[in-house]
């Protein structure tokens, strides 16, 4: 049995959030696949079918709640939501629940009904006993219409007659099929079954079809969950009696109940369920009693725990739908791992339970809005472009300043900038780099052709405090510090456009930036080989026998093709224009030196075909570099197709770097391939003209992209 109670998820990035997934069994190697490759999202031709006048598709996050504990039976549920805040609320209470033997959910039946109301009727008394005794007849002529729902052992179960006044003193009937509908939803099933019937209907009540469809006021699919918590008393007092306000004020209750919703509807998109259809039948049977009441209730038990009751009408489908042309809801669906629709309704009715919990606790204790708006505030500082280094320290600041706004964002963001650029504390820039080719045969001498990412790195350094930004830089401090004879405290906040370890230069860069930030601010007027020199020792630390390549770019931010003997060579390239190279990053980093040294042993083995690969990859490198200089693109493209070949041919591609070399090719790249170690890392994409048809390409597929400018 798998157990959904899983810890530290949410620390985990979205890759390694998969991967975990995967290795506890929560997902198959081919739905991990697809997850890590967008492989689940819809596509706009098949968008095109769904609706009218398509345009596109709309991206929501995708997210899982785990925890969750039902019936004794341990799931993970999937979420599609936009509003911060309530997976993690789901999630902690889910957790929680477990205390107590989790979360309890049942329903007796899941009928839809179909309405068929009739008009103008001659006599109302003839017309309701000549429906009543037609039932069976008209059950059977329903039945009829969809014998494979009988087969499935749905179909229609009764006839229901509701009288109903209109304005102006007349009367109509709405007569109810109930519609055992398994495991749909059921709209059109019913639908179909009311068209059938209706003129019959009409005939014996000696009236006029008005309409005929389905209702959504959905209470004979009533679902009920229920469960209990140990709380602190203070706690669990102030839940009952926000309980007790929305019993008593409609306005609250809405509040209320749009937190139940929260959770359900989350679940029904992820899941492919017609939310609208939901939301309408939440509502109107919330209000069925003539007040609008709170679906979910808290009181105390004879024991002291915390009780939560949520009775909800919930009728959703497994099958139809849109379901088969919408990967996502299929996913959605085997990550829930429910066999039928009506075990779907109770886990929804559990996960709405839940949200309502975590929501009035959070109401209850600290108030909704810290939690809520820090989350708050990581999306808005996400949306307005703050770099992952200054992430935290904006997010704070957003937080404390109560102002969560997306200017707000970037007022401190520019003021920490400013910060670092002027008067407080002092800024040092550097490059990351990508090699165009030749990368493995410079390891054996040969050339290789490397290319700045321009200002991809700043550090700020400034007195007092002793803060690290992101904390990882401290073994990298401390050298700087040691070779610079530095002993007073200073922070030290790194801004990088570079992700790590993905074969960008990254470390090199961080430590040129800083040590560029430590000369500014104490005026020790170091030059640039001098900031080389520290910068390499610093490489040596991180990754034990470096080229020197990465630091040598870091800190002069120019094109070089080097050649690596007992020192390095490095000549300088003079370049017309930046060229149009778009870089796109996998979701898996390589490691450097193993791909290394796997390189190394293939070589032992077959020194000799490893030896004319290598002198191609040279003769690759000095023919780039002369192509680079004069701007020959075209030439330059097929010499990188080319070094790309060899590269798999010594075996450090993969099929994701392969996957997102052909997706460049294909948006009109004249030339792809891998950059860096390989075995994850990046591609480079040589695109003139198409720059922008490229990085579309690669985003779409869910790859970050990068250009060489920076600025
Ligand atoms: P549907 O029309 O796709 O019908 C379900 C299909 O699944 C049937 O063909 C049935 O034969 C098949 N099926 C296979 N296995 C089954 C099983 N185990 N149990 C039951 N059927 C099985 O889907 P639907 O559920 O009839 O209708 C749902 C759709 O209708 C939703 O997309 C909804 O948005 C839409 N809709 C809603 C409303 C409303 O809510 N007011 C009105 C009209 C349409």
């Amino acid at each position: 049995m798998k157990k959904s109670r899983i810890s530290g998820l949410h620390r985990l990035d979205v890759p390694a959030r998969i991967a975990e997934l995967q290795r506890l069994g929560w997902l198959s190697e081919a739905d991990a696949g697809l997850l890590a490759h967008g492989g689940h999202v819809l596509l706009t031709s098949s968008a095109d079918k769904m609706i009218e006048n398509v345009v596109g598709v709309f991206g929501l996050p995708f997210a899982i709640v785990p925890n969750l504990l039902v019936n004794g039976r341990d799931y993970i549920v999937p979420m599609v939501v936009e509003e911060p805040s309530i997976v993690a609320g789901v999630s902690n209470a889910a957790k929680l629940s477990r205390e107590m033997g989790g979360i309890t959910a049942a329903s007796s039946e899941s009928l839809l009904a179909g309405q068929i109301h009739i008009t103008k009727i001659g006599n109302v008394e003839t017309a309701l006993s000549a429906l009543g005794e037609a039932q069976e007849e008209l059950l059977a002529a329903a039945n009829a219409v969809h014998p494979r729902l009988i087969e499935r052992g749905g179909g229609a179960r009764e006839l229901e007659t509701h009288l109903l006044e209109l304005s102006g003193e007349r009367a109509a009937i709405a007569a109810h099929l109930l519609v055992d509908t398994r495991d749909a939803m059921g709209a059109n099933l019913v639908n179909t079954m009311c068209e059938a019937i209706a003129p019959r209907v009409a005939e014996l009540c000696g009236g006029q079809v008005a309409l005929r469809i389905l209702s959504n006021l959905t209470d004979r699919s009533l679902v009920n969950a229920r469960v209990q918590f140990q709380l602190d008393e203070t706690v669990r007092d102030g839940i009952v009696l926000a309980s007790d306000i929305a019993q008593a004020d409609p306005y609250r209750a809405a509040t209320h109940n749009k937190g139940v919703m929260n959770g359900i509807d989350a679940v029904a998109i992820a899941t492919g369920n017609d939310w609208r259809a939901i939301e309408a039948g939440a509502h109107a049977f919330a209000a069925s009693s003539g007040r609008y009441l709170p679906m979910a209730t808290w009181s105390v038990s004879a024991d002291g725990a915390l009780r939560g009751e949520l009775t909800i009408p919930l009728k959703v489908g497994t099958v139809g739908g849109t379901r088969d042309v919408n990967p996502a809801a299929r996913l959605g669906l085997r990550i829930a791992g429910v066999e039928a629709a009506q075990e779907l309704a109770e886990l929804m009715a559990a996960t709405g339970l839940l949200q309502n919990f975590a929501a009035l606790r959070a109401l209850a204790t600290s108030g909704i809005q810290a939690g809520h708006m820090k989350l708050h505030a990581r999306s808005v500082a996400l949306s307005a472009g703050v770099p992952d280094a200054l992430f935290d320290e904006v997010v704070a600041e957003l937080t404390a300043g109560g102002e969560i706004k997306a200017w707000r964002a970037q007022e401190i963001l520019a003021e920490k900038q400013d910060k670092a650029r002027t008067g407080e504390g002092s800024a040092g820039h550097a490059a990351g780099k990508i090699i165009l080719l030749g990368e493995h045969a410079v390891v054996y001498g040969r050339h290789a052709l490397a290319l700045p990412v321009s200002n991809a790195v700043v550090a700020t350094v400034s007195a007092g405090g002793a803060s690290l930004h992101p904390p990882e830089i401290e073994s990298m401090v401390g050298l700087i510090r040691r070779e610079l004879g530095i002993d007073e405290h200073y922070s030290v906040t790194v801004s990088s456009a570079l992700p790590i370890a993905m074969g960008l230069g990254a470390s090199a860069a961080f430590a040129v930036a800083i040590v560029r930030a430590f000369d500014a601010e104490l005026g020790k007027g170091l030059d640039d080989a001098a900031v080389n020199a520290i910068a390499f020792k610093c490489e040596r630390l991180a990754h034990g026998t470096p080229s020197g390549i990465d630091n040598t770019i870091a800190t002069f931010g120019q094109s070089m093709l080097f050649r690596r003997g007992d020192v390095l060579e490095a000549n300088p390239l003079n370049l017309n224009e930046v060229p149009p190279i778009v870089i796109g990053c996998s979701h898996t980093t390589g490691l450097t030196r193993d791909l290394v040294d796997g390189v190394r042993s293939r070589r032992e083995r077959n020194p000799g075909h490893y030896d004319s690969i290598f002198d191609q990859m040279d003769a690759l490198s000095r023919e780039g570099a002369q192509a680079l200089q004069v701007s020959d693109y075209g030439k330059l493209g097929e010499l990188m197709n080319v070094n790309h070949g060899l590269l798999n041919a010594i075996g450090v591609s993969t099929p994701e770097l392969e996957n997102m070399v052909s997706l460049a090719r294909a948006a009109g790249a004249t030339g792809a391939k891998l950059t860096g170690a390989g075995g994850g890392g990046s591609i480079v994409a040589l695109c003139p003209g198409k720059v922008e048809q490229v990085r579309a390409a690669l985003e779409a597929a869910g790859f970050r992209t990068l250009e060489l400018d920076q600025e």
